[in-house]
């Protein structure tokens, strides 16, 4: 739909906007080694969601375009998979070394294109930096297994070995963060890799590619393609991909899953999500109101981690009354502004349909506690703005609840009871991350055993593993059987080849045998 709505035609973009004397410039394709301006005539504006300013335009890549990014991947696989893992954690270890120079560049490009305030920003570099740093120790992560003398003189050992061209398709809600769980880990495991950023943001991504080859990533390795549906689809498609990883909504995740399955290629596949917390009354007040408010309205609640439910177990009015409270003290600006806590959302898009979740809310019998539709914002007018928005009273029929609604809005539940509390998270289809905030280890343990969600949190709002562990959303939040990062997603980007090895002293002849040979 946004591709629909922005896309301009190059060929009439001097007529359609006169009063534009420079246009912005086109992100350019990464190819080789090479960064490249694309052929194509059709481009889509990157717009800063606080001002509505062009702030650059990606080219919808031609197919030819994307094929010589394949073909340059493909071309430096040999040489790179052939490379010794020390000199590939190298780079990484000057990659990390480069982003922590650049972070303030990078958050500054992220506010810019998504929006978020720059403290988030840095967090969402921060948080793809650690990769970064895990993939520095790929040598051990990718270590074998050996089996001496599982006959007589004979041994078994398993080596884990790159796939060949991978490809990674990025959202718009971590520009930095998602991009880096997917190439770092991929390059360094010894593939080459094609990445297309989200067509929102792609300005961190193309900051990344030239750190990465300043870093020493041979040309070709890490390629960048920009578009929207063809340009997915040409990766699905193209026998010389292995393997995707995708991080975005479900509706174009299990496209991708479907489609790319069909062609034999294995995929990661990280959706949509609706995060519970369930408070218990012994709960303690100041510490889960903070979390709660924190992991409600942070980043304007487009995190895949963000909390968009909550369920009281027990008396929900006193906690509700304060929640309004601390939401309501919450600063709404640009995420430039200093002090601000929540920027805009990503489009005018996504702000209607955030809104209409909202009416739909109040329509189906919800109560508005705290209503951030109409917030105004001075100086920024024309910016995207929802302010804190929290819901009370509502039931899991309602579309609000059913939908992912992506933005600044908390959803108030009651149960009588933890089991009842439980029996609602499990019911909802996704399974990124729950949470509970109590006192009790007793309950705690309870709900972490019976939760049906990939990540919980135990007091704590926004269970996001570091790099050690791997990202395990569940359920409808996650296709595919190895997660991104850690172990899991060391085996994602390498394939396992086992060596059975016999060296017979040559005076041991036993003859031949047809039987199957046993080792009884
Ligand atoms: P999106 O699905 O609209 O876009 C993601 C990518 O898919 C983009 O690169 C886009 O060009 C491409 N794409 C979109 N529609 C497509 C289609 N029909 N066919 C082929 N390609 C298509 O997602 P978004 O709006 O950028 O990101 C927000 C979503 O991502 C939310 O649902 C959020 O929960 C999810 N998300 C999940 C995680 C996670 O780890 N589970 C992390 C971040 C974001």
């Amino acid at each position: 739909a946004a591709a629909a709505l922005a896309v301009l035609r190059l060929s009439t973009a001097a007529e359609a906007s006169p009063i534009r004397k420079s246009p912005p410039a086109r992100v350019r394709n990464l190819i080789g080694g090479e960064f490249v301006e694309s052929q194509s005539e059709e481009s889509i504006d990157v717009i800063n969601p606080a001002t509505q300013e062009v702030v650059s335009r990606v080219p919808l890549t031609t197919k030819e375009e994307f094929k010589a990014a394949v073909d340059a991947a493909k071309g430096a696989f040999p040489q790179w998979r052939n490379t010794p893992v020390t000199t590939r954690q190298r780079v990484m270890f000057k990659l990390q070394e480069l982003i922590r120079r650049d972070m303030d560049k990078l958050a500054l490009n992220i506010t810019t294109e998504q929006g978020k305030t720059l403290k988030d920003a840095q967090g969402d570099v921060f948080r793809g930096l650690e990769v970064v740093e895990h993939a520095c120790g790929m040598a051990t992560l990718q270590m074998g297994e050996y089996v001496t003398n599982v006959s007589h003189g004979i041994d078994t050992y398993s080596i884990r070995e790159p796939l060949g061209v991978c490809a990674g398709i990025c959202p718009f809600n971590f520009p930095a963060m998602i991009p880096l769980w997917m190439f770092p880990m991929a390059v360094t495991c010894g593939n080459t890799f094609i990445l297309k950023p989200s067509e929102k943001d792609p300005g961190a991504s193309m900051m990344l590619a030239e750190l990465a080859l300043e870093a020493g990533l041979p040309n070709g390795v890490l390629n960048i393609v920009h578009g929207t549906n063809d340009t997915v689809n040409n990766i699905c498609d193209d026998d010389d991909i292995k393997a995707i990883s995708f991080v975005g909504s479900n509706t174009a995740g299990m496209h991708i899953y479907a489609r790319a399955a069909a062609k034999g290629k294995r995929v990661q596949s990280n959706m949509g999500a609706k995060n519970h917390a369930v408070v218990l009354p012994d709960a303690s007040v100041d510490a889960t109101l903070n979390c709660l408010v924190a992991a409600g309205f942070g980043a304007a609640g487009q995190r895949c981690m963000a909390l968009s439910t909550t369920v009281f177990v027990g008396d929900s009015k006193p906690w509700e009354d304060e929640l309004v409270e601390r939401a309501k003290s919450l600063k709404v600006s640009a995420g430039v502004e200093p002090g601000t806590d929540l920027g805009p959302v990503i489009s005018k898009q996504a702000k209607d349909r955030i809104c209409r979740l909202i009416q739909s809310g109040i329509e189906s019998g919800a109560r508005v506690v705290l209503d951030g539709r109409n917030i105004g914002v001075p100086g920024y007018e024309d910016g995207n703005f929802v302010g804190p928005t929290i819901l009370a009273d509502v039931t899991s029929d309602m579309e609000c609840y059913k939908e992912e609604i992506f933005g600044p809005v908390l959803l108030l539940m009651k149960a009588e009871s933890l089991d009842e509390a439980i029996k609602v998270v499990n019911s909802n289809k996704y399974g990124n991350g729950a949470s509970i905030f109590t006192t009790s280890g007793v309950s705690a343990r309870r709900f972490q055993s019976e939760i049906e969600a990939g990540q919980v949190g135990i007091n704590v709002p926004i269970p996001v593993p570091l790099p050690f562990f791997s990202f395990t959303g569940s359920k409808a939040s996650f296709a595919g059987d190895l997660n991104f990062y850690g172990k899991a997603g060391v085996q994602f980007y390498t394939q396992i080849k086992t060596v059975t090895q016999h060296w017979k002293d040559s005076s041991s002849s036993q003859g031949v045998s047809l039987a199957m040979p046993t080792s009884q």
